[in-house]
């Protein structure tokens, strides 16, 4: 196995330097499966990248079977610098350009450099590395049903999904439509993808590094490109994904209590959190709709109208 660093070219910034995308590539001797990795399209989350260094040290230790894995570790470094989630210089979301256009926006252009990269390879799966508010659990967040070009695509994508024994959430198709995600933009030119939420954003989370590198190792042995026997390809954590929502959104601003925590279970009209004013009244009592489970809680406690508190699986 060869393991090779390059860049890819991007446009110049305010620096009027040309800025680069890092990649790493994992070639085996033998042909196979391609795999690829991409982690920070949002500047602040920085989990990502440690999944991919942590994924290298163990194929530099154990080798690759077969196939060739492609890593992006910090896709958007303009936003790494400055903490922050957007294209710094002109606030645009990355993870809302995709496909992209050459001669579009700065997000755009750069949605397009990268969506082609990782075309052009062919591959088997992608699986956009992503963090969640910093108090939320890992987990796999999937296209809904009608967005595959066929029902075959979506089957492998969630045969792969389970082969990660991370957590399936479902998007909801309204969440979805024309959101113009990298999985999302893959997923319509018919190439397996999905976003792996790997716990809290800003630091690296230690815990979801952890869960990130093993689903991605995980993945990699059940296609055969690594040892099955270590890691071990990991159980479903469950079969049929749950449905990601973050309704009910506040209605009323002030200052919001959480009454429930990552992780844990919920029943349909479960206090979720209570809204005081500046005086310590009480503004608004979010309550569950339905039954479901605990993804994440919002990051400020400062809440305002139409914003999402709470992030929740809904057992379908
Ligand atoms: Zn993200």
């Amino acid at each position: 196995m060869r393991i090779n660093r390059r860049t890819i070219a991007i446009t110049g910034l305010r620096d009027i330097i040309e800025r680069r995308i890092p990649v790493l590539v994992a070639s085996s001797h033998q042909s196979g499966p391609v795999v690829c990795l991409t982690a920070c399209l949002h500047g602040d989350e920085v989990g990502g990248t440690a999944i991919v260094h942590d994924v290298f040290a163990h194929l530099r230790q154990h080798g690759l079977r077969r196939g060739t894995v492609y890593a992006y570790p910090l896709v958007n470094s303009m936003g790494f610098e400055n903490a922050s989630r957007y294209i710094t210089s002109d606030g645009e979301d990355l993870n809302r350009c995709f496909p992209g256009d050459a001669r579009g926006s700065l997000g755009h252009r750069i949605a397009r450099r990268l969506f082609d990269t990782i075309v052009q390879a062919s591959p088997d799966l992608v699986i956009d590395l992503h963090n969640d508010w910093i108090r939320s659990v890992p987990y796999l967040l999937l296209d809904p049903p009608g967005e595959y070009r066929n029902k075959a695509l979506y089957r492998r994508v969630l045969e792969l999904a389970r082969g990660t024994g991370v957590l399936l959430v479902e998007d909801s198709d309204v969440f979805d439509r024309h959101c113009n995600t990298l999985a999302g933009a893959l997923i319509a030119e018919g190439v397996a993808a999905f976003t792996l939420e790997a716990g809290g954003s800003f630091a690296v989370v230690e815990e979801g590094v952890a869960e990130g590198a093993r689903a991605v190792l995980s993945t990699l042995a059940m296609l055969g490109m690594i040892e099955g026997g270590l890691p071990a390809v990991a159980p479903p954590a469950n079969d049929t994904p749950l449905r990601y929502t973050d309704q009910p959104l506040c209605t009323t601003s002030g200052l919001a209590r959480f009454a429930v925590s990552p992780g844990e279970e919920i029943a349909a009209g479960q206090l979720l959190a209570t809204v005081y004013s500046a005086f310590g009244s009480t503004e608004e009592q979010i309550r569950a709709s339905g039954p479901g489970f605990v993804l994440g809680v919002e990051d400020h406690a400062r809440v305002l109208p139409g914003r999402a508190v709470v992030a929740i699986a809904e057992h379908a």
